[in-house]
C-alpha cells in the first residue's frame, strides 16, 4: 500500500484574516464570480468585509444563505445558485455544516473551494470530505472528494468572538485524532484517502493531542476576553489544521464510528459532532482496554474544558438496552472505521464499552467532588 498525505493547498490563519480573503484567492490564481455559502451570523458579521476585500481583488461575489443542514437537497439548491451566479469559485463561511455543503457544491460543479470557518468546532475545514445528513438530522454518508480545499482561511478575531461551546466541541473532535490515528498506523489500516499513513501525519496527530492538553484551558480564557492570544492561536490551529491533517492522512477508528452510531439516538441531536466524538473516544479507550492512567488523563482534560464524559452529558441518561443496541449496530455497520480497531468489534462489545465509558466518567466526576481544591 502506498503512503498518502493530503492537505489544503493553502492555510491562512490570524487576526482579521477575512480582510485578506480576496487577495488570498487571487494569489492562488483563482478568479470570480464567487458564490459564498454562508450561515446567518457569517452574513451579519462579514458582509461589509467581503464587499471591501472582493472589491479590492476585482471579483464579483454573491451570497447563498445556508438553511441549516448539509443535506442532498441543500447541496442541489446551492449548486443551482452557483450556476445562476456563473460562479467560478465556491466559498463556505460558517460552521462545519456550511463548509461541508460548500465543498459538496464545489465538487458537483468541479469548481475550486475556499473554506472560512467562523468557529473552530471541528476538523472538517481542511478535509476533502463532507458529512451528509438526512433531513431528519441523522448521519447519512461521507462524501469523499478528489481534492482538498484550495484555501482554508481562519480569522481568529472572528473565532475569538464565537461562543465557547463550539470551540470546546472542536477540542473533542481533536481529542480523538491521535488515538484513532494510532490505531490505523499500528494496524496498517487505510487512511481517509485510501493510502497508508506517513510519519508526518502521525506526528501532527500527536502534536494535536499535546497542544490540547497544554493550551485548551488557556484558549477558553482568551475566548472569555474575546481577544486571540498565542494559546488561542495554537488551539485554533490544533482544532482546525492539526486535527484535520491528522485524521485525514492517518485515518479514523472507533471514536468516530461510535459518534455515527450516537446520531441515531434522537436525544443526542442537540449535541455537537465533537461532543459526541469525545464520548466515542472514551468508549474507544474502553474497547481497547487502555490503562487507567491514560483514561484518567483524557477524563481530566475533558472535565477541565467541559467535554461530555457520560451518557447524561450527551442527552441519553439511563439509555435502554434497545437504544444502546441500535447505536452499536450503526457503529459497527460494514465499512465503518471501527473495523480498523485491532480486535473484531461486535455490537455487544460496543455496548459494553459505552457502558464502561459512562461508568468511568461518572466515577471520575464523583472523585473530583471529594478532592479538596
Ligand atoms: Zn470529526
Amino acid at each position: 500500500m502506498l503512503k498518502v498525505f493530503c492537505a489544503p493547498a493553502r492555510y491562512t490563519q490570524g487576526p482579521h484574516a477575512t480582510a485578506q480573503l480576496g487577495p488570498e484567492i487571487r494569489n492562488l490564481g483563482l478568479d470570480g464570480p464567487a458564490l459564498i455559502v454562508a450561515g446567518r451570523s457569517a452574513v451579519r458579521l462579514l458582509s461589509d468585509t467581503w464587499a471591501k476585500t472582493f472589491a479590492e481583488a476585482g471579483m464579483r461575489h454573491e451570497v447563498f444563505r445556508f438553511a441549516g443542514e448539509c443535506t442532498a437537497g441543500e447541496i442541489r439548491r446551492g449548486a443551482q445558485a452557483a450556476r445562476d451566479a456563473k460562479a467560478r469559485v465556491i466559498i463556505g463561511a460558517g460552521g462545519g455544516k456550511v463548509l461541508d455543503t460548500a465543498r459538496a457544491i464545489a465538487s458537483d460543479l468541479a469548481l475550486p473551494v475556499v473554506n472560512c470557518p467562523t468557529i473552530a468546532s471541528s476538523d472538517a475545514p481542511c478535509s476533502a470530505l463532507s458529512v451528509i445528513y438526512t433531513e431528519a438530522g441523522e448521519w447519512a454518508e461521507y462524501r469523499i472528494y478528489r481534492r482538498n480545499p484550495d484555501l482554508v482561511l481562519v480569522d481568529t478575531t472572528l473565532i475569538a468572538k464565537s461562543p465557547v461551546r463550539p470551540l470546546v466541541a472542536g477540542m473533542g473532535d481533536a481529542l480523538a485524532t491521535f488515538f484513532e490515528a494510532k490505531v490505523c498506523v499500528d494496524g496498517g489500516a487505510k487512511n481517509m484517502r485510501g493510502g497508508a499513513s506517513t510519519r508526518s501525519a502521525l506526528c501532527l496527530a500527536e502534536l494535536c493531542y499535546k497542544t490540547l492538553l497544554a493550551d485548551g484551558v488557556a484558549a477558553i480564557e482568551a475566548l472569555g476576553r474575546k481577544e486571540p492570544n498565542d494559546a488561542f492561536e495554537r488551539l485554533v490551529e490544533t482544532n482546525t489544521l492539526l486535527s484535520g491533517l491528522g485524521f485525514e492522512s492517518s485515518g479514523l477508528a472507533a471514536a468516530h464510528a461510535i459518534h455515527n452510531g450516537l446520531t441515531t439516538a434522537p436525544g443526542t441531536h442537540g449535541f455537537m459532532h465533537g461532543e459526541k466524538v469525545a464520548f466515542g473516544l472514551l468508549a474507544q479507550l474502553m474497547l481497547e482496554s487502555q490503562p487507567n492512567s491514560l483514561v484518567e488523563e483524557v477524563l481530566a482534560f475533558s472535565s477541565s474544558v467541559g467535554l461530555p464524559t457520560t451518557f447524561a452529558d450527551i442527552g441519553i441518561a439511563d439509555p435502554s438496552r434497545e437504544l444502546l443496541g441500535t447505536i452499536a449496530e450503526r457503529a459497527t455497520a460494514p465499512g465503518e472505521t471501527i473495523h480498523n480497531e485491532p480486535i473484531p468489534v461486535t455490537p455487544e462489545l460496543v455496548v459494553e464499552a459505552m457502558r464502561a465509558a459512562d461508568a468511568a466518567g461518572r466515577s471520575f466526576r464523583e472523585s473530583m467532588k471529594h478532592t479538596p481544591a
